[in-house]
């Protein structure tokens, strides 16, 4: 009788199997478990054992394994009867590990006993199933796990698959970005958001391009500092607000390049939040609108620019006009319009073509600009005519001397196209306000001044009010006859002496300039100094003054008259003359003349415009051992102070006080002090103009130590004072 061993976790299983074994005559042994199997079987081995899979302690394959491990047990069929592993898998697994029957549960009775049986009968022929070798074994059990493996695997790759298939698409996705974000035309700047400055993260090459600075260059700046350096722009506020609102925002900036040029951006900000909603980055476009921006300029240019000559339009004009006439109302200045009309300009344009008549034009207004300052205004009417409006002049004759600049200036020979001709002009001016207090009549005026310039021969001005014509013409004249006489040694020195107040000893002559005009009157110094100094001929005029005093004194020297100095007046204008001292050094030379003989006067008004600058002259003068004197005092503002300071030799008293102070108190004791305070500051005082005996014994009861004036002698030729020379004794 045949014993089978049943190893199963399950009480039913158990008896539902011994039921049926012993209802065909087996005997049965019973096992819950692989371990309790193996101790009874190694006991007393049974003929067949028939064992679940899925059981706690020790499971079926385990038992299975060690049942064919067993070299008593393994030819023992077994079989494995089953309900969970029921798969054609495990059963190759339960084959190869040495099962001899593989049956699923539960199983049709009279089936199950015939397939135990037919178990039974093989391992009684020999036929068990044995499991393979360990090798084989191992093989088997690496081979099943690597497939488990690689289903695993090839799920998770299948996995992969898509996601690489997604991240290819992404890559993809991101490099044509990228690549959109490198070709792009415009520039694109990513800014990392960080307190206290936003840092540059990104660039790409437009944006290179546009700015001029290199990405390495920009790298962890901050866009504000690089892009709005003009943090006034209405659009950095903008750009600021979308920032903090977290939108975007667009604005046209003024930004300056690596190299300071300027340059204009249509700047569009874009923020990128993260999944909380705080802007992490802010994505920066960058379109450089220069061109257009140049072109919406030059529009607009057109509309106040003459196109042809670059010069002011009508509509700026008015403007302009506008403009300088509220500025001149504030002030004690006075602005004039000149209305140029170019003569015969018809027959340039007739015979020569239009593009010549251009060319002349742009040529003329080129040279009427060259004639202005900054704050003067060049219009173009249109045609031939211009108008100039000058703005902040100090006299409406002021006018005619500009006037004269642009005649001079149009009528140089112009060289265009190969073709040299000469154009002139006819100036009309109007002043504000004598002439006009609105844009309308100013140029009115102005035009019909210009049309008497005409009638009056063509290539000269004329001023709309009458008088003020005859007095620029007499400016004018005086002017160009000034430089004649330069030219033409008109000019001569008249010598005044100044005497001692308490001996009435000579002690010296001062050189008084005089003009000797080819109509034979002897035009007064106030007459012409001014003009000369305003038409800067002046310095020609004061070197020859120095030279011709020098020169006669050298004379006078050579007739044995010497022994008293000789003074020579300097305008202001030659005293800022850096060159003066060398200049003087080199005439004294010539003339061998001990610079002791040579005294210089200044107007205390014209020393005191630059005192620091007079101080460090009048030093130099000093050291070269020529004195100097202020004149006119008590007519300018000195300062105490700076009196002090200032290396002079002489104060002359002017006259106005001098003539005064026999009738008024208060002005013979401002005398009185002036006189102390050149004694205390050791300085000569000279009384200038002494017409009475009133005021010369005045003078002299002051204690001034010189005197001069019409009552001692007046300014005389050189010649006319040789006996006086000659009377004179010096060290008297
Ligand atoms: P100043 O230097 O104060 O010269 C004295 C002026 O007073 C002279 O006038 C002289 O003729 C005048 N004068 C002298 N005594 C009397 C008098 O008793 N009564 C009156 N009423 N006048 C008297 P002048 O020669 O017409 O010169 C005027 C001014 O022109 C000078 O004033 C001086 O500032 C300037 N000046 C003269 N010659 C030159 C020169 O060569 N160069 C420069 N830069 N200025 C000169
Ligand atoms: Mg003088
Ligand atoms: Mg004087």
């Amino acid at each position: 009788m045949n014993r089978v061993l049943i190893v199963d976790d399950k009480a039913e299983n158990l008896y539902l199997l011994r039921m049926l074994l012993q209802g065909h005559g087996y005997q049965v042994q019973e096992a819950a478990h692989g371990a309790a199997a193996l101790a009874l079987a190694r006991h007393a081995p049974p003929d067949l054992v028939i064992s679940d899979l899925l059981m706690p302690e020790m499971d079926g394959y385990t038992l299975l394994h060690a049942w064919k491990s067993d070299a008593r047990l393994r030819v023992v069929p077994f079989i494995v009867y089953t309900a969970t592993y029921t798969d054609h898998q495990n059963e190759q697994l339960a084959r190869e590990f040495g099962a001899d029957a593989f049956i699923v549960k539960p199983s049709d009775p009279a089936e199950f006993i015939r397939q135990m049986e037919g178990v039974l009968e093989r391992a009684r022929r020999g036929e068990q199933n044995l499991p393979r070798q360990q090798a084989e074994q191992d093989a088997v059990v690496l081979r099943s796990y690597s497939e488990v493996l690689i289903r695993k695997l090839e799920r998770r790759s299948a996995q992969l698959e898509q996601s690489e298939r997604e991240l290819e698409h992404a890559m993809r996705a991101m490099h044509l970005h990228s690549r959109a974000l490198h070709a792009s035309a415009n520039g694109v700047m990513i800014a990392e958001v960080r307190k206290p400055e936003n840092r540059i993260i990104y660039v790409n090459p437009a944006f290179e391009r546009i700015t001029g600075f290199a990405g390495d260059e920009v790298l962890g700046a901050s866009p504000q500092q690089l892009l709005g350096q003009d943090q006034q722009q209405s659009g950095v506020e903008e750009l600021r607000a979308a920032i903090r609102e977290h939108r975007d925002g667009r604005a046209v900036l003024r930004s300056r390049r690596r190299d300071g040029s300027a340059f204009w951006i249509e700047l569009t900000l874009s923020p990128v939040m993260d999944d909380s909603g705080t802007t992490t980055h802010v994505i920066g476009i960058l379109d450089d609108i220069s061109d257009r921006k140049r072109f919406e300029e030059e529009l607009s240019r057109q509309a106040t620019v003459d196109a042809l000559t670059g010069l002011a339009n009508r509509n700026l004009l008015e403007d302009r006009v506008g403009v300088t006439i509220a500025f001149t109302q504030h002030s004690a200045r006075v602005m004039a319009l000149l209305f140029i009309d170019l003569d015969q300009f018809k027959r340039i344009n007739d015979s020569l073509g239009h593009l010549f008549g251009d060319a002349v034009l742009r040529e003329a207004a080129r040279r009427i600009l060259a004639c202005l300052r900054d704050r003067d205004t060049a219009a173009r009417l249109g045609g031939d005519e211009f108008v100039v409006v000058l703005a902040d002049l100090a006299r409406a004759e002021d006018a005619a001397v500009v006037a004269q600049k642009i005649l001079q200036a149009l009528t140089a020979p112009m060289t265009i196209e190969g073709r040299t001709l000469t154009v002139s002009a006819s100036i009309g001016a109007a002043a504000y306000p004598q002439d006009g207090t609105c844009y309308a009549t100013l140029l009115r005026n102005a035009d019909s001044a210009m049309y008497r310039a005409k009638e009056a021969g063509r290539d000269c001005y004329r001023f709309y009010t009458a008088d003020m014509n005859a007095e620029a013409m007499a400016r004018l004249e005086l002017e160009a006859g000034l430089r004649q006489a330069l030219e033409n040694d008109e000019l001569v020195l008249h010598y005044q002496p100044v005497f001692d107040c308490q001996s009435g000893a000579l002690r010296g002559l001062e050189a008084l300039v005089r003009w000797q005009s080819p109509g034979g009157r002897l035009v007064p110094p106030s007459e012409f100094i001014p003009i000369a100094e305003e038409t800067r001929l002046i310095g020609k005029l004061g070197s020859w003054v120095i030279e011709e005093a020098c020169h006669q004194v050298r004379r006078w020297a050579d007739q044995g008259l010497d022994g008293f100095t000789v003074a020579v007046n300097l305008s202001p204008q030659q005293f800022r003359d850096r060159q003066l001292a060398r200049e003087i050094d080199d005439i004294l030379g010539v003339y061998r003349i001990p610079a002791s003989r040579l005294q210089l006067e200044i107007t205390e008004s014209g020393m005191m415009e630059d005192s620091t600058g007079a101080a460090a002259i009048i030093a130099e003068l000093n050291a070269l051992g020529v004195s100097v004197s202020v004149d006119d005092f008590g007519t300018g503002h000195s300062s105490f102070g700076r009196l002090h300071q200032i290396a002079l030799s002489e104060i002359k008293i002017d006259r106005s006080f001098v003539q005064a102070a026999p009738d008024n108190a208060a002005v013979a004791a401002m005398v009185g002090m002036m006189i102390n305070l050149a004694r205390t500051l050791r300085l000569r005082s000279v009384a200038e103009g002494i017409e009475t005996a009133g005021q010369r014994a005045l003078i002299a009861s002051l204690g001034c130590d010189h005197m001069q004036g019409y009552l001692l002698g007046h300014p005389q030729a050189a010649a006319e004072l040789e006996a006086l020379l000659r009377a004179h004794h010096p060290g008297d």
